[in-house]
This record gives C-alpha cells, structure tokens and sequence, in this order.
C-alpha cells in the first residue's frame, strides 16, 4: 500500500475514534483511551487496566494502581490480595462479577511506586468517567490513595475505614486495602467487620434511594470535580 495512503487510513483511524468522554459504555471507555499516553506510566505499561466486574453493580471498589500480575493480565485485583478480596466479597455473598473493580490509575508505576499527582491528575478523569457509567450506589476505597483522591480529604483510612460518607451526590464506604491486611494481619479482621459493615451501610443506601424515587428526588451516582491532587502527601495502605 502507498505509503500516503495508508497515513490517510491511520488518520481517518483517529477521527473516527471515540472521544472518550462521549463514551456510554465501559467498552467505548476502554477503546478510546486503551492507547493513552497522557502521562509517562503509559510508556513502560504492559496493558491499560481499566476495570473488571458489572458495568451495573451496586458498590464499586477502587484501589490504588495496577501491580506486576494486573500490569501482565490487563485484570484489577489478580494477586493475593485480590484472592483476599474475593472472600471478603464472598463473607457477605457477593462474587467479583456482581461487583465493579477499578484503580485510581490506569497503568502500573514502575516497581509498584507510589502515584504521583501529577499521573492522578491525568488519570482521575478517566476514573469519574467510569463511576458515571456505572452509577454504583457506594464506592469503597480501597486504602489511602483512594480515599483520599476521591473523598478529596487529608484524613487518613485508619480514621475513616467503615463508615458511610456522602461527597458531591456519591457515597463511599473507605475500607483498608487488602493487601495491607495481607502485611498486617490484625487488619484482616478489621476488614472482615467493615465488610460486614458495608453490608448493612448498602441496605441503607436502597433504603434511601427507594425512599427518594417514590418522592421523585432519586438518583444513582453521579461523578464529582476530579480531587485537587496538586499536593504531594504521604499516602500509603495505611
Ligand atoms: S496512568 Fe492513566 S493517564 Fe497515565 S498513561 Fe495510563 S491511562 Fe493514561
């Protein structure tokens, strides 16, 4: 093929790809930003992990950044601590399926770094744009990174973990990330009872939200301005 040619082919390639704030579906989220290279984590990324679960679910979980395996499978929460997750999920009769599965970023920081602000601020829209599509009625943040992101706070998970939050027309439920409990043990039974928790703080959400769709005043999720992440701060699992 002519060379000129086949620059047209690529050009009309990109016109035709889907802005990804236009995208309705997690699929056309995924194929608009699968290339992304808005910050340097999408030069030394194996695949793009975006999420993994139902694009319906009720509660959503977002961790930190992907890790070796996930970076390699292209999957959220494949190591040990997303086995851990899975009996977390099955202790209240849950399965990864019925849930939703992200991270804050979307590619894995080299030797599983912290994320800089500066990769959050490039990453974070991609994130909103996901809870707009899912519209879970809680997302649980998965350690301090998450929470603090997304609750746009500088109070710590261990201040936080397994209480019910409302921020910009969303709940969150911040809970420690399982791959701290796997650090620290005595967390494990901490997470177990927020988990329990979780439970009772989803029943309360249908409550409310059942409740606000006879009065006509309902609504599911709706994304919030991406957290000012600007300022580095020590966040950790804990
Ligand atoms: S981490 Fe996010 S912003 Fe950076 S390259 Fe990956 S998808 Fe793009």
């Amino acid at each position: 093929m002519h060379r000129r040619q086949l620059h047209r082919m690529l050009q009309l390639g990109e016109d035709m790809a889907v802005d990804w704030r236009q995208a309705t579906t997690i699929e056309e989220l995924y194929e608009a930003i699968r290339d992304c290279r808005r910050c340097p984590l999408g030069e030394t990324r194996t695949n793009l992990v975006l999420g993994t679960g139902d694009e319906d679910a009720d509660i959503m979980f977002v961790g930190e950044a992907p890790g070796f395996q996930e970076d390699r499978q292209g999957i959220p929460f494949v190591g040990p601590a997303g086995q851990f997750l899975d009996q977390l999920l099955a202790s209240i009769g849950l399965r990864r399926s019925q849930v939703y599965i992200a991270n804050t970023l979307k590619c894995r920081p080299p030797d599983n770094r912290d994320p800089q602000p500066d990769e959050l601020k490039m990453c974070t829209p991609y994130l909103f744009k996901q809870i707009e599509i899912i519209a879970p009625r809680i997302i649980c943040t998965l350690g301090n990174h998450a929470t603090k992101t997304l609750l746009k706070t500088g109070t710590g998970i261990t201040q936080l973990h397994g209480k019910l939050l409302h921020r910009d027309g969303l709940a969150y439920v911040p809970l420690f990330h399982p791959a701290a409990a796997l650090h620290k043990p005595p967390l494990k039974s901490v997470l177990i009872e927020d988990f329990q928790r979780l439970k009772e703080h989803l029943e309360a959400e249908r409550t409310r939200w059942e409740r606000e769709t006879v009065s006509g005043a309902a609504s599911r999720a709706e994304p919030a301005e991406p957290a000012d992440v600007s300022e580095p701060e020590q966040m950790g699992f804990f």
